[in-house]
């Protein structure tokens, strides 16, 4: 079987993992901060260096694996399901509707397929779960809270690559000021920069989220209700995706879901809070147990049966 490539764009560094069907047979990771270079350059300037760092890292593994045939990439943004075009990056300030898809497969000779990281790495959950009918949502708690939904075997991005940002869904009106130019969203209290978000206005102290972990677990009360907090707002999200799309089988990723012992009690409480009647214990949350490799594989996946 040949080979596909799937790369995770996060928003400090890049993996690309090479796999051999659902295996993975190579893990790369490289330093490759995508918001400091949009926040440093012009935006023309900016893509020009994006690409330079994504071609490099993928013409040495094609030295490596001369059978890789399809590269796949989730990105951090919006992907418009026609064009491929990202048509916005919240977290990459500047770079709007350009085609990752179109200008590396043009320079790499290979076809390449762009889709949300959040649903890529839906996808790779999806693959790695024997593929539910009932389908599956990811929600990724990382930099930001990207999620994604699978719905008859297939990525749902909706008309514009927008559907599942659950990241940008209100939860306190007027609240913090997010990249995506709107107040109070879900990312800016449940991502790992929301937590460090909350404990530095209750303490005015800069903490990272592994280090707020690490407090909390040592019965620090503020760190405890960063990630209460944390819990609350997406418990309430989550309420409110059911309402809508009655998918049951959720699926916690990102960097963030290592601390998510420290979120559950609040995340269960306002869950079930806010569901109706009918749903209550009956939506399955978990973790996901893929190591994190989720995004890179479900990016492989989809550039495979694209
Ligand atoms: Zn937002």
């Amino acid at each position: 079987m040949s080979k596909s490539i799937g790369i995770d764009i996060g928003g400090t560094n890049c993996r690309l993992g090479v796999f051999d069907g659902l295996q993975l047979v190579n893990e790369t990771r490289f330093q490759a901060d995508f918001m400091q270079t949009c926040k440093n350059n012009l935006p023309d300037v900016a893509w020009q260096q994006i690409l330079r760092v994504l071609t490099s890292a993928i013409q040495s593994e094609f030295i490596r694996y001369p059978d890789i045939q399809t590269i796949g990439i989730g990105f951090p943004g919006f992907i418009h399901p026609q064009t491929q075009c990202i048509a916005q990056a919240p977290n990459l300030p500047g770079l709007k509707d350009v085609n990752l898809s179109c200008d590396l497969s043009r320079i790499i000779a290979k076809k390449v397929v762009v889709e949300n990281d959040a649903l890529a790495a839906a996808y790779g959950e999806y693959c790695l779960n024997g593929k539910p009918s009932a389908g599956l949502i990811y929600i990724g708690l990382g930099t930001g809270v990207g999620g994604g939904l699978i719905i008859d075997g297939k990525p749902f991005s909706g008309a514009h690559g927008v559907a599942m940002e659950v990241g940008h869904i209100t939860v306190e009106p007027n609240g913090r000021l997010c990249g995506c130019g709107n107040r109070g969203c879900l990312e800016q209290y449940a991502s790992a920069t929301g937590v460090g978000n909350s404990y530095f206005l209750a303490t005015q102290n800069r903490l990272n989220a592994f280090e707020l972990a690490k407090l909390a677990i040592e019965n620090d009360v503020q760190a405890q209700a960063a990630f209460n907090e944390a819990g609350r707002a997406l418990g309430q999200v989550m309420a409110h995706i059911q309402k809508i799309i009655d998918v049951p089988n959720v699926i916690i990723g990102g960097g963030l879901s290592a601390s998510w012992d420290l979120m559950q009690d609040s995340f269960n409480a306002q869950l079930d809070m806010d569901l109706i009647a009918v749903l209550r214990g009956k939506i399955n949350v978990n973790v996901s147990g893929a190591d994190d490799i989720a995004g890179m594989l479900g990016a492989a996946m989809l550039s495979v049966n694209a």
